[in-house]
């Protein structure tokens, strides 16, 4: 079960801070992870988002034990040319 966390007013703008689901983008040793549903505080004002420790601590072990992911997809790179514009 997930425990009923108390986000604080937001570092920079002082207003309250609501949980979300989202998604986050992290990059560990060179290669790019995506975390989806994961819960984030959010300031209601200034849209600065807030990690609980609990939660970074939960996808460091992911990473580390290098478990087998849901899924994996495929990312499109691209090499920006200067003559496109
Ligand atoms: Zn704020």
């Amino acid at each position: 079960m997930v425990k009923e966390y108390k986000y604080s007013d937001c570092f920079y703008c002082g207003g309250a801070v609501a949980e979300q689901l989202t998604h986050r983008e992290i990059r560990w040793k060179g290669k790019l992870f995506i975390f989806e549903n994961v819960p984030v505080g959010v300031c209601t004002q200034c849209g600065e988002k807030v990690i609980k420790p609990a939660v970074a601590k939960a996808i460091d072990q992911l990473l580390q034990e290098e478990k087998k992911p849901t899924k994996i997809i495929q990312v499109p790179v691209y090499q920006y040319e200067s003559n496109i514009v």
